[in-house]
């Protein structure tokens, strides 16, 4: 079938809209309709090489759509079906198994391989020119700035059709990142104290995901004061402008102390240390944002020995089944207000969205794709 898709010709170059030519499902596969698919920092940095998906591509995992068909043997889903498009895993693997499948051994294959990850093409992109160039495809699984994906079925979060679908597919990522690494991760104890660095997309989903615990302090540090002010509205207690202030420091005397936990959402390294030395003894420090590919960071030995912990996550850890349907019931409730960060564009402003991103004016760019 015919698809509109964002094309990436080669690293760095810029996305153009170009009609290809989608595979009809196989054994285990679903096509879903794309109705909106979020725009994440990975999409930016993958088009600059520090992720290894191969070019020509399409890029784009934070879809969501409806499922128009599937191939045999399909249970999970079924056309009709309003989907998000969670990440794909290969389900045999130890930590698969173990209910951890954003960390599955076979990941980075299943993210950025630029084709099937299972099945009876497993390997082979879905994707090619009218001419019959293959263009490389499952970006995470997905490749959804598309108007059409071909996707796993396993793979795909069913929603509730009263939700809104085209705010919902950064809860592939982004949102469930974020809220992740609160709810799965670190939950904090009674009174307990923490401070996010980078309060963009991920970063106010961990805002407004430690206002559902018991945290009593809860610290945005940013760049940007329009998102420090939007920080204080979402749930952070206090703000601290980095420009302004030395953040961990002020951390220290926001809380008396250095803080139970603090989660890393720049990528930045020397953010990285400063979130680091944020945490005392037995604190925790979360590391989020995607550094560039070969990045290393630096610790101060003598206060880590003192039970600190520092650990990664991807995706927010865990199933994405029950924190995303969680996350859209407690948006439904009003407490979890994410459509605050969201802003449409078409498909073929992709350009324009990325740069009103770049310039800080946009938090979570949407691509809605016309039917
Ligand atoms: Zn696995
Ligand atoms: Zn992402």
């Amino acid at each position: 079938m015919k698809v509109s898709a964002a094309v990436v010709e080669e690293l760095g170059a810029p996305f153009r809209v170009e009609e290809l030519e989608l595979d009809e499902p196989g054994p285990g596969e679903a096509l879903v309709r794309i109705v909106a698919s979020g725009i994440c920092h990975t999409d930016e940095i993958t088009r600059h090489g520090d992720l290894p998906m191969p070019f020509p591509g399409v890029l784009g995992h934070e879809g969501a759509g409806v499922v128009v068909a599937v191939g045999d043997g399909v249970t999970a889903v079924r056309p009709g079906d309003h989907v998000v498009i969670g990440w794909p895993s290969c389900g045999t693997c130890r930590n698969c198994r173990d209910g951890e499948p954003r960390y599955c051994a076979r990941l980075g294959e299943a993210l950025c391989g630029g084709g099937r990850l299972l099945g009876p093409h497993a390997g082979r992109p879905a994707l090619r020119r009218p001419g019959g160039t293959p263009v490389h495809s499952h970006f995470f699984g997905q490749s959804s700035f598309a108007t059409y994906s071909l996707t796993w079925a396993e793979a795909l979060v069913v929603v509730p059709k009263d939700a809104p679908l085209a705010l919902l597919g950064p809860l592939a990522c982004g949102f469930s990142t974020g809220a992740g690494a609160v709810l799965n991760t670190l939950r904090p104890a009674p009174g307990a104290s923490l401070v996010v660095y980078g309060v963009g997309a991920v970063g106010l989903a961990a805002v407004m995901a430690a206002r559902l615990t018991p945290a009593t302090t809860i610290i945005a540090v940013d760049r940007h004061p329009a998102r420090l002010a939007l920080a204080a509205e979402l749930g952070a207690t206090h703000t601290v402008d980095a420009r302004a202030a030395d953040p961990v420091a002020e951390v220290r005397r926001l809380c008396d102390g250095p803080t139970d936990h603090a989660l890393e959402c720049t990528g930045v390294i020397s953010v990285v240390r400063q979130a680091a030395d944020s945490v005392g003894m037995l604190g925790t420090c979360v590391l989020i944002g995607g550094a560039p590919a070969g990045a290393e960071f630096g610790l101060d030995h003598l206060s880590t020995l003192w039970g600190k912990r520092i650990v990664g996550t991807l995706g927010g850890s865990g199933r994405a089944q029950p924190l995303i349907g969680a996350l859209i019931e407690l948006h439904r409730q009003g407490r979890f207000p994410f459509d605050r960060l969201a802003r449409f564009y078409e498909l073929g402003e992709i350009g324009e969205a990325l740069a009103a991103s770049r310039r800080g004016e946009v938090i979570k760019p949407i691509l809605r794709m016309d039917h």
